[in-house]
């Protein structure tokens, strides 16, 4: 199998069996980062191809969580006590289905979500690529496994939760992480991944130009092929919440986080808006494009 044919590699990391059929779709327009989009033309599933060799210690360092990168992620521990809210807020929700248990968060940053699971009466397990925030998460308590998910040892049945936030599409060799997932989860335990979906009119109304289309954003995937690819791996069971998991009050109080002034405020106005939005379907049709999906094995 030649790599150099994005069809017959991408069919290999298929996480529907290979039964994807990739087309070339365009190059993403986002930030001129230019990213070659394939999708499968049954399946709705996009990839970026090629996948360029992605240096994890430079992309995941110091500038990812000081806001120096462009596509950053901010520096959790500067505004734990805002993120807080929402991260009570969504363990309010999960602890609706699974009151306590082994929690796994992959992609688990500094640990804030986790340490506040912790209080909350689980068991928290991180998995974090960076080396710079996984260190930090293990000298304040919460045992982290650096590394890449695959790369982790867990027994098979130990996780009553597992959580993914915008974690998904970083991953590369879907195929593998979704059986994987399923094999540490416990039978009924709970998944819960959130990301974009590309079914949304927000991601097929701005095309290219779509803010989701990132460096280190390798899958994109949708509330349906999310569902049959979670089905072929033995889940059952799926709730999805467009939007978010929790209550726009949780979100308001958390943006005060990056306020800096009091016109700040302002932009509850816009979050809010984006919020009720995020709720309406018409027949199938979604608004926006924020998913949480919760799968049950
Ligand atoms: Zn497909």
């Amino acid at each position: 199998m030649s790599l150099d044919i994005p069809g017959e590699e991408l069919k290999s990391e298929c996480p529907l069996d290979g039964k994807c059929s990739w087309k070339f779709k365009f190059n993403s327009a986002f930030n001129s980062y230019g990213l070659p989009v394939y999708e499968c033309g049954s399946c709705g599933l996009q990839s970026v191809h090629p996948k360029k060799n992605i240096d994890y210690d430079t992309l995941y360092g110091k500038e990812y969580y000081s806001g120096e990168a462009d596509f950053s992620y901010k520096d959790e521990r500067k505004t734990e006590k805002f993120d807080s809210y929402v991260w009570d807020a969504r363990l309010r929700n999960i602890k609706k289905y699974k009151k306590s248990g082994n929690f796994l968060d992959v992609g688990s940053s500094f640990g804030g979500f986790l340490n506040r699971a912790k209080i909350e009466g689980f068991n928290p397990y991180g998995i974090e690529i960076s080396k710079y925030s996984s260190g930090h998460a293990n000298q304040s308590g919460i045992p982290t496994f650096q590394g890449n998910f695959l790369d982790s040892n867990y027994p098979e049945n130990f996780f009553d939760v597992i959580t993914l936030i915008e974690v998904i599409e970083h991953l590369e060799q879907p195929k593998e992480v979704f059986r994987k997932l399923s094999s540490i989860l416990k039978k009924d335990g709970l998944l819960v991944l959130q990301t974009a979906d590309f079914e949304g009119l927000q991601a097929r109304k701005a095309g290219p130009n779509y803010h989701y289309y990132l460096p280190g954003h390798l899958y994109y995937y949708s509330l349906s092929n999310l569902k049959s690819i979670l089905s072929k791996n033995g889940f059952s069971r799926f709730i999805p919440y467009f939007g978010v998991d929790f209550p726009l009050s949780a979100k308001l109080l958390k943006s005060r986080g990056n306020f800096k002034n009091l016109k700040d405020y302002l932009k509850w106005f816009t979050i809010s808006l984006y919020h009720f939005k995020s709720k309406i379907r018409i027949k199938d049709t979604r608004l926006t494009s924020s998913l949480v999906l919760y799968a049950f094995k």
